[in-house]
Parts: structure tokens; C-alpha cells; sequence
């Protein structure tokens, strides 16, 4: 890995060398869209002509494998990873690659699950956010789909990035920030792999999603006081009687549809005030 300080103090050099460039070819090179937007699938060549000159903005999907009632393990990484591509252009952002494992609470005793310590999930991603900072990404955005002590890792780890590199990084929970529309929609508060998170990946891999082999009782609520482990649902309402998916397809179209733009707003807007600030530029 190059070194994220050295590289990050030619940014500034290397975007003037850039803007120099279209200006010297004409407007028709910075004009064109990226040939993809997955990190994954761009050359080196690509990648220099569009980061930092074209693009400042990585988003990251990070996740985890863990069970989700009667949606995929992977749930965790199938949705971030379905956010980031669908908000990439908006934000004229690239996609780093998912973070498929995390740090699995309470529910690592169900099969297929996959739990990495907090000690070595919090030296890896640092080293990955470090990397896309090093990269010449001035926004680095966090698109989480886990929770629990996963966040707060996340959290820690990109404040400490941010500041010890100079770069700009938010970390984004979506189904908090969307919680406003989950009760719009359902009418009711959601759960972990409950009606809203159900809807969200239905929308994206709906042959993925099994109410038939849904029952009910596979959902419960946290009792205040108790402390289960392992936890005994698969599906975690955040508030005892409601958040039982609802497997419908219009409401999942519907509500892929506002997370979404919910997350481009926030991001855009915090990526608005930053510029205004002229932080780190
Ligand atoms: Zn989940």
C-alpha cells in the first residue's frame, strides 16, 4: 500500500495537473461518465484519469453473514452493496468492493452465521479506509449494513482516519436514518430482519426471500432486563408486536426507492456543508 500521507499531500497537485489536462483536451474527456463505478472491475489507467481530478467519493459497503428470519445470510452485504450502486452516479462516487464479514453479535450461534473479533475487524477496516484514503478519495463513506458493535467500531475507526489523514469520512446506518419511513410505509416501527430490512432485500433479490418458510414466532422483541445468548430469534423486532415483515412486493419496491434517496440526501448534503466549509481542501 502506498503511503497515505506522501500521496495525500500531491491531492491538490495532482487535481491541478488534472483540470490543466481537460482544459488542454477540451471538455469532452471530463464530461464522459466512468466506464463502471465499481472498484472492482476499473484499470489502474481509469482509475487515475477519475480519482481525485474527477471524483472525490468512495462509498463502502460493509456488512456481515449472520441470520435474517427467512431472508439470505448475507443480507447485511446484499443491501449495502445494492445502496452504493444505485446512489454511485448521484453522488458521482465510486464503489469500493463489500466488506462481507463483520462483527456478529448475539446471533452467531445460528447456522451459516460468520463472527470476526472486534480486535481484527477494527485493524482491517482501518487499513481499508486508510487505503482509500491513500488512494486520493477526499469523502469516505461508510455504507453499513450491520449494527451493533460493528457501528461502533466504524464510527471510531473513520473519525480516527479522517483526522490523523485529513479526510472527510461519514459512516451511515440506514435503517436508522430511514426509521421515519419505516413507519411511513408500514405504518409501524421495523426490526432486524423485520418488515423494513425484509422489504428492502426483497426489492433487490426477491427469489431470495422464503415466506414460506416464515412462522411468526421465529420474531421477538429485546426484554428489558434480560440478556439471552445466544439470542433466540432470528428476527429482532425493535418494539414488542410490530415489524413483522410483510413480504409485499409494491411496499418493497417503495421502499428501496425512498431509502435510498434518504441516503443520497444525507450524503449529499453532508458532502454540501463540508465543501462550504472548505474542511480539508
Ligand atoms: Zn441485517
Amino acid at each position: 500500500m502506498a503511503c497515505p500521507a506522501a500521496s495525500l499531500l500531491t491531492h491538490a497537485a495532482r487535481a491541478f495537473a488534472a483540470l490543466l489536462f481537460a482544459a488542454v483536451t477540451g471538455l469532452h474527456a471530463s464530461a464522459q461518465e466512468p466506464t463502471t463505478r465499481e472498484m472492482n472491475l476499473l484499470g489502474w489507467q481509469e482509475f487515475a484519469e477519475l480519482v481525485p481530478a474527477r471524483i472525490e467519493t468512495v462509498l463502502l459497503p460493509t456488512g456481515t453473514l449472520e441470520a435474517h428470519g427467512v431472508l439470505p445470510n448475507g443480507s447485511d452485504n446484499v443491501a449495502p452493496e445494492a445502496m452504493a450502486r444505485a446512489l454511485a452516479a448521484r453522488l458521482n462516487a465510486l464503489v469500493a468492493p463489500t466488506l462481507n464479514y463483520g462483527v456478529t453479535g448475539d446471533l452467531d450461534a445460528f447456522p451459516g452465521t460468520f463472527r470476526v473479533s472486534e480486535a481484527a475487524y477494527e485493524a482491517f477496516i482501518e487499513d481499508v479506509i486508510t487505503g482509500l484514503a491513500g488512494n486520493g478519495f477526499l469523502n469516505i463513506v461508510v455504507i453499513n449494513g450491520h449494527g451493533g458493535p460493528q457501528t461502533a467500531v466504524l464510527n471510531r475507526v473513520a473519525a480516527r482516519v479522517g483526522r490523523e489523514y485529513r479526510v472527510r469520512t461519514l459512516v451511515t446506518n440506514w435503517w436508522t436514518l430511514a426509521s421515519d419511513i419505516t413507519f411511513d410505509v408500514f405504518g409501524e416501527d421495523g426490526g432486524h430482519a423485520g418488515n423494513n430490512e425484509s422489504a428492502y432485500v426483497q426489492a433487490i433479490v426477491p427469489d431470495r426471500v422464503h415466506p414460506d418458510r416464515y412462522e411468526p414466532d421465529m420474531a421477538s422483541a429485546s426484554v428489558a432486563g434480560a440478556t439471552p445468548y445466544p439470542f433466540p430469534s432470528s428476527i429482532i423486532l425493535y418494539q414488542a408486536g410490530q415489524g413483522y415483515p410483510t413480504f409485499d412486493a409494491e411496499q418493497a419496491r417503495t421502499y428501496f426507492e425512498r431509502v435510498n434517496q434518504r441516503m443520497g440526501d444525507v450524503i449529499e448534503e453532508t458532502i454540501r456543508l463540508w465543501d462550504l466549509a472548505g474542511l480539508f481542501r
